[in-house]
């Protein structure tokens, strides 16, 4: 049982990055000599990895722009952002016990795109293979799910996921008229749902030429977060426990709405991101970076040379994830990556609660943090979720961020999600 949804939200604290008066065009990190797709997959997936059984294998050829299937020639749910060969296809374990393939390609010359996607969107720009090119763009837009029923809202938002990254605005601003062109389809696809440009105060005036309704936002973190998005413009908080998705709304970052624009344009499919770097004298910069190219080879293109104590965090301050290596890829909702120092190592103790209430007073979704936190320390996560309204989290990092003590409460929540999840499809399968 939920005791308590979220709602009655505190203000916002902390102030996102801005792009008053415009951005230099980001810095293009160029074509890598190899790249590396992530895919998620499941733990019965995993093994099939593992033992080779897989289409995209050792020596396959793919084409810049085409689409291909892991497991089968159907299920198309990879596109290659360069052409090349596959040197290598394996498993890693990511945090809270996620699985990933990693499929290595090794780049050839750029040559020209694949045609499948010109062909798709000819055949009908709005059909479902169409719809499944798109939805591998920057920013994971989800228009195959646009195109299906149930969906009352689609929020357009030109906040950012978390600190120190400004994605989406130089998106929104530098590629006005891409955007303007990929709203207009998405209002095309989904025409009785209700389309939101969500945006920062102070880029409200740019919003006229998009033809959609408005709704301008402090810059201001946590605003850009999609469940607080959906209930500011729905006035509803959105079910504890249930996804965006499942509640009836989407969220397409501005990055994704341009880029979508874009590959309607040009009849090509983008395959750069753009992400903000956090460097070492905590100046930022934005790069173009094709998906799939390590981190190592991005900070070099910047002039960042990376040491081996250094700390890097794919993601914001508050959610982003420490990775080990920077071979680590960027992928097409990576929107910052930060790097650290070793004399700039962020603080992390394993300490005791003292129970200053920090948490709680911060906490926008108001949930007891200082008690879930201790449920979650002793593995009681089925009693954190009934009596500590775990599924209410919105998952901003700010208890984490606030806490005296240091404690991870964020990543110990994550966690906890996770684990239940996970119990939940065991026990769907009858393995519990
Ligand atoms: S991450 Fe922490 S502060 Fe944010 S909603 Fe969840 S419990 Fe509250
Ligand atoms: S902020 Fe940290 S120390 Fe303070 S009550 Fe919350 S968990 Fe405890």
């Amino acid at each position: 049982m939920i005791r308590r949804s979220f709602f009655g939200y505190l203000a916002a604290r902390l102030p996102y990055e801005t792009v008053q008066g415009g951005l230099p065009d980001p810095v293009d990190t160029g074509l890598p000599g190899g790249i590396t797709l992530q895919i998620q997959v499941g733990a019965d997936q995993k093994s099939l990895v593992n033992k080779k059984k897989t289409i995209l294998k050792k020596g396959v050829e793919v084409h810049r722009g085409g689409i291909y299937g892991l497991f089968d020639e159907e299920t198309k749910e990879i596109t290659a952002p360069v052409s090349g060969t596959v040197t290598s296809v394996e498993t890693r374990t990511g945090n809270y016990g996620r699985h990933f393939a990693l499929v290595h390609i090794e780049t050839s010359e750029e040559g020209d795109a694949s045609p499948a996607f010109t062909e798709a969107l000819t055949a009908d720009a709005k059909g479902a293979d169409s719809l499944t090119f798109l939805s591998q763009l920057p920013g994971r837009p989800a228009f195959k799910r646009l195109a299906e029923e149930g969906i009352h809202t689609v929020i357009l938002s030109v906040l950012e996921k978390d600190l120190l990254t400004n994605v989406n605005q130089y998106a929104f601003q530098a590629r006005k008229a891409d955007f303007k062109r990929g709203a207009d389809f998405i209002k095309e696809l989904a025409p009785t749902a209700r389309v939101v440009l969500a945006l920062p105060l102070y880029l409200e005036a740019e919003a006229k030429e998009i033809g959609c309704e408005t709704i301008g936002v402090k810059n201001l973190y946590p605003n850009g977060n999609p469940l607080l998005l959906a209930k500011r413009i729905s006035g509803k908080a959105v079910e504890a426990g249930k996804s965006l998705e499942e509640s009836g709304f989407l969220l397409f970052s501005a990055e994704a709405v341009a880029a979508a624009g874009k590959a309607l344009r040009t009849q090509s499919l983008p395959q750069e991101k753009l992400v903000t770097l956090s460097l070492k004298n905590k100046e930022t910069k934005l790069v173009s970076a094709r998906i799939g190219t390590p981190v190592a080879k991005i900070f070099e293109a910047v002039g960042e040379e990376l040491a081996e104590r250094d700390h890097l965090i794919l993601g914001g301050p508050l959610t982003g994830t420490s990775v080990y290596t920077s071979n680590m890829p960027v992928s097409a909702d990576t929107d910052a990556i930060i790097c650290h120092g070793p004399e700039n190592m962020p603080r992390l103790t394993e300490t005791y609660c003292i129970n200053c209430g920090k948490c709680v007073r911060i906490c926008p979704a108001h949930m007891p943090v200082n008690l879930l936190i201790r449920a979650l320390e002793n593995g009681l996560y089925e009693e954190a979720a009934e009596k500590y309204d775990l599924n209410s989290c919105v998952e901003c990092g700010l208890c984490s961020f606030i806490c005296v003590a240091t404690l991870p409460l964020f990543q110990q929540i994550m966690l906890a999600r996770h684990t239940l999840t996970e119990n939940e499809k065991r026990a769907e399968k009858g393995g519990l």
